[in-house]
């Protein structure tokens, strides 16, 4: 059977080695929009549940050695001062760019056309999928239909057209900032500085002896960046974090604001379910991704290794729409739990620090 995987992100490149030794994996091909290293480097943190699910999606490979363990965090006011911290069960934090690179590695075995936009899907007058169309007018035939096709998924939009995209409630800048000493200083501690008046925050880990990972989150409504341009960037952090902590300030004097990305992360009203006939929602065309729970990565890689599981013994295209069924039925109410904790996260975010101190993000 052919399977086409519509994305080749962290999703799709998942789902592509998840399905290695399954009928599925015979002729199976990634379509990819982008070009390779087009976007910039962030950091990640791969979740004990990640880190399980990847051993079940490609076991060859050392993926806690590709990163950083991260077993603390501390919580800290925008000066610095310490408002807990606090050991967690260990995740690794690793190059969104790395980790890509070796997932793609583990999906070696898929034909990867990069480059290639899906332009829409072919139906059959039963509503399954018998094409994806490319941008260049061909088109591409297939038994099973994977859409990793990220948070503004058209393979969602086209099978379930009342997902809706909320607006960006929160932004971030990210990127990973060439930066020894203070990734040695960090050791294995994630560290979150707050604004006590809520709604901003920048979150730095070590992804490896030499690199940082930098995220700043603000609420838009309060802090206004208009463009995206590196002048722009650099402007908006000097006047947003003047007076931070400073380790933060001596991180943000090395930033190369030409590889910082903006990331505006949009809340999707969850669809009736992740499967229709012989499509599948995977990783953010599933749910898309709200930064607090640190999850979208992880609930990708579970995804994958789901779906590799319940298609390990799939024959027949009945065999394939049902195994899609159960993955729906199983996924599906742990994506609207995620979503809520995401939203609770948030909505504590924007609040003023309490005496309590900040939230602890649930990837902690
Ligand atoms: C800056 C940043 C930091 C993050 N930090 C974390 C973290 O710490 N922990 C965590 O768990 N998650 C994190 N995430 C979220 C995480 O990266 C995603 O949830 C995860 O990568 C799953 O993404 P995906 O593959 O489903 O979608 P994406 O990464 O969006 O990939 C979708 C792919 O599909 C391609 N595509 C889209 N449309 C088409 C089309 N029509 N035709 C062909 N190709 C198409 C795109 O080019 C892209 O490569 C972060 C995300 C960002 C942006």
């Amino acid at each position: 059977m052919r399977s086409v995987v519509v994305g080749g992100g962290i999703a799709g490149c998942a789902i592509a080695a998840a399905l290695r030794g399954t009928p599925l994996s015979r002729e199976s091909v990634i379509l990819e929009g982008g070009q390779p290293g087009a976007r910039p480097d962030a950091g990640i943190l791969l979740s004990p549940a990640g880190l399980r699910a990847l051993g079940s999606i490609a076991p060859e490979f050392d993926w806690r050695g590709a990163g950083r363990v991260v077993d603390t965090v501390s919580l800290r006011s925008r000066a610095g001062r310490v408002f807990f911290e606090r050991p967690f069960e260990a995740c690794v934090a690793i190059s969104q760019r790395d980790f890509t690179a070796m997932l793609r590695e583990a999906a070696r075995t898929a034909g990867f056309l990069g480059g290639w936009t899906m332009g829409g899907l072919e139906l059959e007058p039963d509503g399954n999928i018998r094409a994806v169309r490319l941008a260049d007018g061909g088109s591409l035939r297939g038994d099973a239909f994977f859409a990793c096709d990220g948070a503004r998924s058209r393979a969602r939009e086209t099978m379930f057209p009342q997902c809706a995209l909320g607006p960006a409630v929160v932004e971030e800048i990210v990127t990973v900032v060439d930066a020894p000493e203070i990734a040695s200083e960090l050791s294995s501690s994630l560290r979150r500085y707050h604004d006590e008046n809520g709604g901003l925050a920048i979150e730095i880990v070590a992804t490896s002896s030499l690199r940082v990972a930098f995220t700043l989150q603000f609420d838009p409504s309060r802090w206004r960046l208009g463009s995206d341009a590196p002048a722009a960037l650099c402007a908006f952090l000097g006047e947003t974090v003047a007076d931070w902590a400073p380790e933060v300030l001596s991180l943000i004097a090395r930033i190369d604001f030409g590889r910082c990305q903006r990331h505006q992360a949009r809340e999707i009203s969850p669809p009736a379910a992740l499967a229709r006939g012989n499509l599948v929602l995977v990783g953010d065309a599933a749910h898309g991704a709200l930064p607090f729970t640190g999850r979208g990565t992880n609930d990708a890689l579970i995804d994958a290794a789901l779906l590799g599981n319940l298609l390990a013994t799939a024959r027949s295209s009945e065999d394939v729409r049902e195994s899609f069924a159960r993955y729906s039925e199983l996924r599906e109410p742990q994506r609207r739990r995620t979503l809520q904790e995401d939203v609770a996260l948030r909505s504590a975010f924007l609040e003023p620090i309490g005496p309590g101190g900040p939230r602890l993000p649930v990837v902690a």
